[in-house]
């Protein structure tokens, strides 16, 4: 039993050979429609997409501007590429504390006494890139507040987190953000097999994200900075990258879409019934802010492990294993990577530490039946029950 996978059903399938029959597998029609379609369902004016999240992010930071040594702070718990597509750039990254009870988001608080901090020593950040852990909105208001008051952009990485709501509103739609990323690798909301969108409301950011996936080339007569000089002419006029979905990948991405709904659906069902079933006393699970629907993209534990006997979290991975049920950790701290983790202090993330000491994430994914999550079940209550 994998910890989360795709569901790839015949309409897909029939998506995919549509676009293999056609003349064009890559810039034609399906990846405007894929952009179309997810920027209708999120409530963004303009959508990008791109071969991986991590490319949409990459894009994002050179879109809102991000140049060489700027400083961009980053949740502290998230997958590696929420910090890397800072460094493509030569930025300096720095890290802020999550709230470990609640959603597992950056912690209101700890920014604003990041922020009163460093305004002491004077280096404020350009950005801010907000994760929705597991599909669990971040407390984006108070933050978005908080980022205004001292004119730092916000891109979400909501890589997780397609189909939440936010105070009645889809994640995505940008309300707090200058742009929101969508990751569709396969474990993901929706997959494309490598995929990934950016959604803004700015036509400025949107120009941008579109030329930086494309070689920074420019062809329509209107974009031309030199006057052009026939039918063919196109000019470069940054420095690009080939960041772009092929349209078998964009028609899979909007036949999963239509499938969107019936699969948020099924994780929530899910959801609560691990909600409802789970009654062990060394384990809590993820609580949302009010106002938010998570997109359950992760079921995140919190369990009170000792280090090295029976209750360890490495005992508790072997009994699963030999059950057959995969079971994960989200995330290794950015900042205890070794890639990182000469430049930054592990006391000054206390939250993150606690936090990522205590996590599991259980199977959830919109394949999984009742019988397969009764089997995790009985098996949290049998490894916590012995020795009792
Ligand atoms: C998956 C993921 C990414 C990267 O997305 P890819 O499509 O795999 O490049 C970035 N950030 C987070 C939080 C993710 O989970």
């Amino acid at each position: 039993m994998k910890y989360s996978q795709q569901l790839v059903s015949e309409s897909d399938i029939e998506a995919v050979v549509g676009v293999l029959k056609s003349e064009m597998l890559t810039q034609g029609s399906a990846v405007v429609d894929f952009e179309e379609a997810t920027a209708a369902f999120v409530g963004a004016k303009f959508a990008a997409s791109f071969n991986s999240g991590t490319s949409a992010l990459h894009a994002s930071c050179v879109a809102i501007d991000l140049a060489k040594d700027d400083l961009v702070w980053v949740s502290a718990v998230s997958f590696v590429a929420s910090a890397n597509c800072a460094k493509y750039i030569g930025c300096a990254v720095d890290f802020v504390d999550i709230d470990s009870d609640n959603g597992f988001n950056i912690c209101p608080n700890a920014l604003l006494s990041k922020f009163s901090e460093t305004l002491k020593t004077g280096r404020l950040p350009k950005a801010l890139i907000v994760v929705h852990m597991g599909g669990a909105p971040s407390d984006l208001k108070p933050i978005a507040d908080i980022c205004r008051r001292y004119g730092v952009k916000i891109i979400e990485d909501a890589s997780h987190a397609l189909g939440a709501q936010y105070h009645n509103r889809r994640i995505g739609c940008c309300e707090y953000s200058d742009i929101t990323v969508f990751s569709f690798h396969p474990v993901k909301m929706i997959t494309t097999g490598e995929g990934g969108m950016a959604l803004t409301n700015n036509p400025d950011y949107s120009e941008k994200l579109k030329a930086v996936r494309s070689h920074g080339i420019q062809k329509s007569e209107g974009n031309l900075i030199v006057t052009s000089e026939g039918p063919w002419y196109y000019e470069q006029q940054s420095l690009g990258f080939n960041y772009r979905m092929p349209d078998i990948l964009a028609a899979l991405g909007s036949s999963q879409l239509n499938s969107l709904p019936q699969f948020l659906e099924t994780r929530l069902q899910l959801a609560e019934r691990y909600q409802q079933l789970i009654d062990i006393h060394q384990v809590s699970t993820q609580r949302l802010n009010r106002g938010s629907v998570s997109s359950w993209h992760l079921f995140i534990l919190q369990c009170e492990f000792d280090d090295e006997g029976i209750y360890s979290r490495k005992s508790l991975f072997k009994f699963f294993k030999d059950l057959d049920i995969d079971l994960n950790v989200h995330y290794l701290p950015i900042y205890r990577h070794p890639y990182y983790s000469s430049n930054y202090d592990r006391s000054l993330f206390p939250n993150a530490e606690n936090y990522y000491s205590r996590a599991v994430s259980i199977p959830l994914h919109q394949g999984l039946s009742f019988k397969d999550q009764d089997l995790v079940i009985d098996g949290l209550n049998r490894f916590f029950e012995r020795g009792n």
